[in-house]
């Protein structure tokens, strides 16, 4: 698993563009022998099923892939050599566990029921398990049981941490363009500057939270703004605003955008500047089954690693949400020490004495419904 892992680790490809890591992960799946295995679901991904002896519960267990645009700053034979890229969410551990499921699965078979493996691409940007579920495959198949972690920095090395009900929220980006027109700067007002209306955008959303959701909990964050170009003799005719919208409840997003868009139109209408403007990167909130929950605690318990119930919700946003609407599911943390960098720092690097818990409990998991 470790040569699995650092192997991915010094190959770091982008959302949708896991072709090394797709190939990587076929080579290593086809000496366990899987009995079904397709290829290139949603972009680069993979589903690995394994059928058992007897029929009995099938279940999933989904690992994402991608790595991000930020440079490894880590001092090992393993950095990446893929510049400006790197393995910051350890997504390469991720899938590492479920390749050395595979082979424990090809050596250790189970007695009943069906193990599928999902190396899910393209997490990173929430487009990826959205992609893999308009594959025609789930016409004529649907696991019983879906189950995926992220590793969590901040936490305990080995700790499950699972939640009933919401684990992540539910997010958007939402971007504006701004044109108007650019006037010398000697004389600004001849031209029409985005600028006032990027203020005010900006102010409110600054003012946030609002009560758009007096039952749950809501933000909007203010990720990139740019006005004109850099030059000093020039009053922009260009502006671009971009924010996150975040809420623990699916339906009380939808109500944020569904203010927030008109509020941003109407900006750019009073300002006489033309607009154009988008949704992009759109997550559900994770909301876990909590019989699925219970399962996880359970193989928590018999793997031997500690655990803790979270009382709130993470406010960052995984896509694996889009596998909690049809299926059975739920979604954990699993601790990689407090001393960590957090996940999306140059210096992170996913810790391989991970990899044996990991593992473990997703082992757990399956021998628990498929041993009869
Ligand atoms: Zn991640």
């Amino acid at each position: 698993m470790r040569y699995f892992r650092t192997t991915l680790h010094k190959h770091p490809e982008l959302s949708g563009h896991e072709v090394q890591t797709a190939g990587r992960i076929h080579q290593w799946l086809a000496p366990t022998q899987p009995d079904e295995l397709h290829t290139q679901l949603g972009g680069h991904g993979l589903l690995a099923r394994y059928r058992m002896a007897q029929p009995g519960p099938s279940v999933l267990f989904r690992a994402d892939m991608d790595a991000l645009p930020i440079p490894d700053e880590i001092d090992a034979p393993h950095r990446s050599q893929n510049e400006g890229i790197g393995h910051k969410c350890g997504h390469d551990g991720h899938t590492a566990h479920l390749l050395g499921l595979a082979q424990l699965l090809a050596e250790r078979p189970f007695p009943i029921g069906e193990v599928a493996l999902l190396f899910q691409p393209a997490e990173e940007t929430g487009a990826g398990a959205a992609a893999v579920l308009q594959e025609p495959i789930w016409r004529n198949y649907g696991p019983d049981w879906v189950f995926g972690l992220h590793n969590l920095p901040g936490f305990p090395m080995g700790q499950v941490l699972t939640r009933d009900d919401v684990f992540a929220a539910a997010s958007v980006g939402y971007r504006i363009e701004l044109f108007g027109s650019t006037a010398h700067a000697a004389d600004p007002f001849s031209g029409r500057s985005p600028s006032l209306a990027l203020q005010r955008l900006a102010g409110h959303l600054q003012a946030h939270p609002q009560p758009h959701n007096p039952l749950g909990w809501n933000l909007a964050t203010l990720t990139h703004m740019r006005l004109g170009e850099a030059t000093f003799g020039t009053s922009p005719g260009y502006g671009l605003l971009q924010c996150t919208l975040r809420s623990d409840d699916d339906q009380a997003l939808d109500r944020m955008c569904s203010e927030w868009q008109p509020l941003a139109r109407r900006v750019a209408d009073a300002y006489h500047l033309r607009y154009r403007d988008a949704w992009l990167e759109p997550f559900p909130a994770v909301r876990n089954d909590p019989e699925a929950t219970g399962r996880v605690r359970r193989a928590a318990a018999t793997a031997g690693l500690a655990q803790r119930e979270l009382t709130t919700f993470f406010r960052w946003s995984e896509d694996f949400g889009h596998l909690t609407q049809p299926f059975r599911a739920a979604f954990f943390g699993i601790g990689s020490g407090k001393a960590q960098p957090a996940l999306h720092d140059m210096r992170y690097d996913y810790p391989d004495a991970l990899l044996s818990p990991g593992l473990r409990i997703f082992y757990r998991i399956a021998e628990d419904l498929l041993t009869g």
